[in-house]
């Protein structure tokens, strides 16, 4: 049987630590959704934020009509026991309605999609009747308003089609067309400035000297800001050098709404990057209880959120998706930003200390059964940046949980649910 461990991610960490829910509220709670927002094609509001609610003009499906191919026929002749012989005088096809009156003993030739026509108030599926030249039986076992869709069913028309603030998708597309509207009212774009800090690091297309490795977190940023819609400002990478420091900070506070940067934010390190963001703005420097990330700043500078992350690539990610990502989101105006979580078993014993939340990396796949399990995507250290590519979700362990035992159901938070 499947033991199943809760992730508690609120759990109080006597050490001053923040727990992950403890920081992504306190994050979420203090940002404010951005002011400003565009009329845009409808196709160009792929991706982007209602800033207004969407009322509907008309009613879909605009008129009563045929969920089958088949016969239009008035309940009332349906027969209660027996056969009914009913006329064949006419035909409703989509496009071309049948533009008499079904009177008694009558009926018309209807097509998925057309409209119902007058009198009539039932369809009797083709397949259920027997045709003659100008004439059809049918039997029991019909039922009045039966394969027939409701005008105003899907949509009523001066009703709320869409709320403020939902993101618009593939089905909202379609929806809004369904609705004949050309253009929609949504948030301006985020902007966001994004710089990489270290004397260790180099851009690609530079030689690397001794002890210097290549700037791969603007890369990873880069790639999670441009999936969640919002126009990026890469500022390159700064040294650890107080006035470059300071000029970065200032230029990407005017020049964004957010500015997230990667490094420089652990205990005792580089003291004048904090010294720097103290004289700028408002930074907490936090203590995180979760693994990899652990460190984080988070505040303003001037009138920009600002987001420290860590500097190792697999901790950026992991706090890119579990803070910045859903901070961002309200920022954009968004409104559904809850992670998706599932439980799967795991496929073998996953090893964990206790004390901090972990998100090790995992792959998901069938067991012999076809069931889903998951598994470690091999090496967990938070420099591993294969071990991310390799990966395909986050398995969440809870702080106080040791190692975790094939079979146990443990909590999983897919990629592909991250960025939608
Ligand atoms: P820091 O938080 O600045 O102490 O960095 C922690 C670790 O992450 C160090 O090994 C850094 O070299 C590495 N690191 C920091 N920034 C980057 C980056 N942009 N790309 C790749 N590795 C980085
Ligand atoms: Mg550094």
């Amino acid at each position: 049987m499947n033991k199943h461990i809760p992730v508690t991610m609120n759990c109080n960490t006597d050490n001053g630590w923040l727990s992950v829910d403890q920081a992504r509220a306190r994050m979420c709670d203090s940002v404010k959704v951005i002011d400003g927002f565009e009329r845009v094609a409808l196709r160009a509001g792929l991706n982007r934020m209602l800033a207004q609610d969407v009322i509907s003009p008309i009613n879909v499906p605009p008129y009563d009509n045929s969920a089958m191919d088949g016969y239009a026929v008035r309940a009332a002749d349906l027969p209660a026991s027996g056969e009914a012989k009913l006329k064949v005088i006419g035909s409703s096809f989509a496009g071309t309605p049948f533009d008499g009156e079904v009177q008694t003993g009558e009926t018309v030739r209807i097509m998925t999609g057309a409209q119902i026509p007058q009198g009539a108030d039932t369809v009797i599926m083709q397949e259920q009747v027997q045709r003659t030249d100008d004439a059809i039986t049918i039997g029991i076992g019909h039922r009045q308003g039966q394969n027939v869709r409701y005008i105003g069913e899907d949509i009523q028309q001066g009703g709320s089609a869409l709320q403020a603030g939902k993101k618009i998708g593939p089905a909202e597309l379609g929806l809004l067309a369904s609705l004949g509207i050309p253009e929609v009212t949504v948030k301006r774009k985020l902007r966001v400035a994004f710089f990489s800090t270290g004397d260790e690091l180099r851009a690609i297309g530079e030689p690397l000297a001794e002890g210097q490795i290549y700037d791969s977190n603007r890369y990873t940023l880069y790639g999670m800001l441009t999936q969640l819609g919002v126009d990026l400002i890469d500022m390159g990478v700064i040294p650890d050098v107080r006035s470059e420091i300071e000029n970065a900070f200032t230029t990407a506070a005017s020049l964004a709404d957010a500015v997230i940067t990667s490094g420089g934010v652990s205990v005792g390190e580089a003291d004048y990057v904090k010294e720097t963001l103290d004289k700028l703005g408002e930074i907490n420097f936090w203590k995180i209880s979760m693994k990899p990330g652990k460190p984080l700043a988070f505040g303003k500078v001037n009138n920009a959120v600002f987001i420290g992350l860590p500097g190792n690539p697999v901790s950026v990610m992991a706090t890119f998706y579990q803070f910045a990502l859903p901070a961002l989101r309200r920022m954009m105006g968004q409104q559904d930003i809850d992670p998706v979580i599932v439980k799967v078993p795991c496929k073998t014993m996953l090893k964990k200390q206790p004390g901090r939340t972990d998100f090790q990396r995992g792959v998901l796949s069938r067991n012999d059964k076809g069931e889903l399990v998951v598994d470690g995507s091999g090496m967990q250290a938070s420099h591993i940046l294969s071990g991310m590519s390799h990966a395909d979700c986050f398995i969440i362990l809870p702080a106080e949980s040791g190692n975790v035992e094939a079979g146990t159901l443990v909590d999983v938070q897919p990629f592909a649910g991250l960025l939608v």
